[in-house]
């Protein structure tokens, strides 16, 4: 594995012993094993030939497997059959014209293994900081509990353009037509940073809607319009925080302290105590 590679338990980063990183490793490996078998023996299909096999079929295959390879038995049976059954949704997915088809995974590239429906006794919170996972063959690791969360101002750009364009029966309607085409192009460019940062960090990226942010003091949370002196300036008036307005406002959405786009309270820190319902690991 490479130095700089973080292993994740979905949004959470697993902090592994060396000898359980081995082990997480080795999962990863009999996981892609077991997935491009799975991905071979469709590639063999063709029209005309008996179905390639199913779910079913390639269990009981993965069983014979493991009677003949020492390395593959020495792993968990758990994991390997789960990267069957991701095989199958990925194949229903792909059939149900919703994704492509399921392709061959790369050693050191799209690494991971998944445990399902993990069972409640096998989380646990250990302090506010640290939790930890029980993983089949390689015990209990533990996990920081923080997510590092990106938070975003949700834009509601579709509103955003919306007003700018008019329709084609009220075109503009008297909104400035430059203004509006400025206005529509950064709130393009806003929505393409945030979907490449929900991409580069999948789980991590949260909206937060604006709404009262730039009233809202990012150092108490007291929240009322007298805390905008004017444009520019932030005076709160309950603690006193003194700042630019703009700047209070992203500090505002970076602590959460605001209710989330999906609709609930969000106090600050909220998602660091949300119960971890994680199963999955990553590498990369
Ligand atoms: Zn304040």
């Amino acid at each position: 594995m490479a130095p700089d590679s973080v292993i994740r338990m979905s949004r959470y980063r697993l902090l592994p012993t060396p000898d359980q990183e081995v082990g997480l490793v080795e999962h990863c490996a009999h996981a892609r094993f077991v997935w491009n078998l799975a991905c071979e023996q469709q590639a063999h299909w063709r029209p005309g030939r008996a179905s390639a096999p199913g779910y079913l079929q390639q269990a009981r295959q993965l069983t014979e497997a493991r009677a003949e390879f020492g390395w593959l038995r020495a792993g968990s049976v758990t994991v390997q059959q789960q990267a069957l059954r991701d095989f199958a949704q990925a194949m229903r997915n792909f059939f149900g014209g919703t994704h492509r088809r399921p392709s061959w995974r790369r050693a050191g590239r799209q690494e991971g293994f998944r445990q399902v429906a993990v069972q409640p006794e096998h989380i646990q919170r250990l302090n506010r900081k640290v939790g930890r996972v029980w993983v089949p063959k390689v015990g209990w690791v533990r996990f920081r509990c923080s997510r590092d969360l990106i938070r975003v101002e949700d834009l509601d750009i579709r509103g955003m353009t919306r007003s700018a364009r008019g329709t084609l029966e009220q075109p503009g309607r008297g909104v400035r037509q430059k203004a509006g085409l400025n206005r529509g192009i950064l709130a393009n460019a806003w929505g393409g940073l945030v979907a490449r940062l929900e991409h580069k960090a999948p789980g991590r990226v949260e909206k937060i809607h604006p709404a009262y942010t730039s009233q809202t003091c990012s150092v108490c949370g007291h929240c009322t319009p007298d805390n905008r002196e004017s444009q520019a300036v932030f005076r709160c008036g309950a603690c006193g925080h003194q700042a630019n307005a703009d700047v209070n406002a992203a500090r505002t959405i970076a602590a959460g302290r605001v209710v989330t786009a999906r609709g609930a309270l969000q106090p600050p820190g909220g998602a660091v105590n949300r119960e971890p319902q994680s199963d999955t690991c990553l590498l990369g």
